[in-house]
């Protein structure tokens, strides 16, 4: 083990590190802050005190693995714990809970997925909707034999897939991307054919940020009789996305990142209506059959999207997410994209002015169109970085081996604090350096 490392504690207390002179980054920052027409809605949200030094985390670089909550949720919350639970009880099914899944799905999907109504519900975890979209895509192909992934996707993506393919006798066609940008059309071009039963990707790669060529990617699939799955994990909310437009057949997405849906959170999924009577999921509980109250003898699915649904719908856990769906479509999706961009180039100029002179490199996209919200760093010693970080009130996130994730939620992230977490990550970084090597400054 490392010894612990002596951190410039000025730094770490928000002090430009560099003392005398002037620092061009902070007033380019702080200029930014005042001209953002995004700014105020970081006072909606938990935690971000508008006085920069009493935010709690001091940085957090995190909004794409768990949002902040909005403070509008607390209320919702209370709101809804003693009056729609605590008085109308078993009739708020009647009243408003049984249409709650559909209901946020049409507004999830007008403001932020490109979707018409009718095709997006919310239930279940990503992890499950994964298995049960994707399941249900093969199965409406029996004659195809493989599925096509890449190997950098999250573990439950791959992991799900896994399952299927022993379950069905399919074979996994793997895709070899690029750990530092993502899979590409080409290589989509490359791996499908008329074998394809379904290509599942992630929009915005969880370890990169490569943002991916839905539109070419749909199109290949469909080129080849394939269905194709997209996980919108990290792009919901903070990237546009235009499913109906891209003929998109399948989309699964999480609702605890930049949604701010809370801790477990029940995720989304899209099926464009085309498919609707032509698929059959795998998991067929009595929510997702035809007439739900009439208790019949067998299954009979319901028509439409409510036929993807299972089990008793999370009605609390989908209170949280209607807050931040309001806020986006308040600030609109498109300018929030352009504050992630904004955003994301201001982190990676610091990272190359700041970060790369001791050997930490630049593992996202450097080309904003091939970029979704987050920037990814790799130095061996990011772990240790991390550690030290968090014990100090900064909060980014580590993915093993050597990568540190800055994730900034344009609702919720300033560049000052953005400014902030990249200084931070400098400091704890030299500390530990000199720390290790004796060396002068
Ligand atoms: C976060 C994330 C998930 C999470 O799935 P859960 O079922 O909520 O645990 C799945 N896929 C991707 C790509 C993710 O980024």
């Amino acid at each position: 083990m490392t010894p612990t490392p002596s951190v410039n504690r000025a730094a770490l207390q928000g002090a430009p590190a560099e003392s005398t002179g002037h620092d061009a980054h902070l007033a380019f920052a702080r200029r930014m802050d005042r001209i953002d027409g995004l700014a105020h809605y970081r006072a909606r949200f938990l935690g971000t005190d508008v006085d920069a030094e009493l935010a709690n985390p001091r940085a957090y670089l995190d909004g794409n693995s768990l949002g902040r909550p909005v403070r509008a949720s607390a209320e919702r919350i209370a709101e809804f714990l003693n009056t729609e639970w605590g008085t109308r009880l078993i009739r708020g099914w009647d009243e408003q809970w049984m249409d709650l899944p559909l209901k946020i799905g049409d507004d999830l999907g007008r403001v932020c997925l490109g979707a018409a109504p009718g095709q997006v519900f919310v239930g279940d975890s990503t992890t499950v909707l994964l298995y049960k979209l994707a399941r249900a895509a093969v199965d409406s192909r029996p004659q195809r034999t493989e599925i096509v992934l890449d190997r950098d996707n999250f573990p439950t993506d791959r992991y799900i897939l896994e399952g299927i393919a022993r379950e069905r006798g399919l074979t996994l066609r793997w895709i070899d991307s690029d750990p530092e940008g993502g899979v590409t059309a080409e290589q989509v071009r490359q791996a499908v054919g008329r074998q394809t039963s379904l290509i599942l990707l992630s929009h915005v790669a969880y370890r990169s940020g490569y943002l991916a060529d839905m539109p070419a990617i749909t199109a290949i699939a469909h080129e080849h009789g394939a269905l194709v799955l997209w996980d919108l994990s990290h792009s919901v909310g903070s990237v546009p996305v235009e499913l109906d437009l891209c003929d998109v057949d399948l989309a699964v997405g999480c609702s605890y990142k930049y949604l701010s849906g809370g801790p477990g959170a029940p995720a989304f999924g899209y099926v464009k209506s085309d498919l609707h009577d032509v698929l059959t999921q795998p998991i067929q509980g009595w929510m997702g059959a035809q007439a739900i109250f009439d208790m019949g003898p067998g299954y009979v699915p319901a028509t439409g999207i409510r036929r993807f649904m299972s089990g008793t719908p999370a009605v609390v856990g989908m209170l949280a997410m209607q807050d931040t769906i309001a806020m986006l479509d308040e600030a609109t999706i498109e300018a929030v994209r352009a504050k992630s961009v904004a955003l994301t180039e201001f982190a990676i100029t610091l990272v190359d002015e700041w970060l790369a002179p001791m050997g930490v490199t630049v593992a996202s996209p450097r080309e904003q169109t091939h970029r979704g919200g987050h920037v990814s760093v790799n130095h061996p010693l990011m772990r240790q970085v991390t550690k030290i970080l968090w014990d100090n009130d900064v909060i980014p996130d580590f993915r093993a081996p050597n990568g540190l994730r800055l994730g900034l939620a344009p609702l919720s992230t300033s560049f000052v604090e953005t400014y902030d977490g990249v200084a931070a990550v400098r400091d704890v970084l030299r500390g530990i350096l000199l720390g290790q090597s004796g060396l002068a400054q």
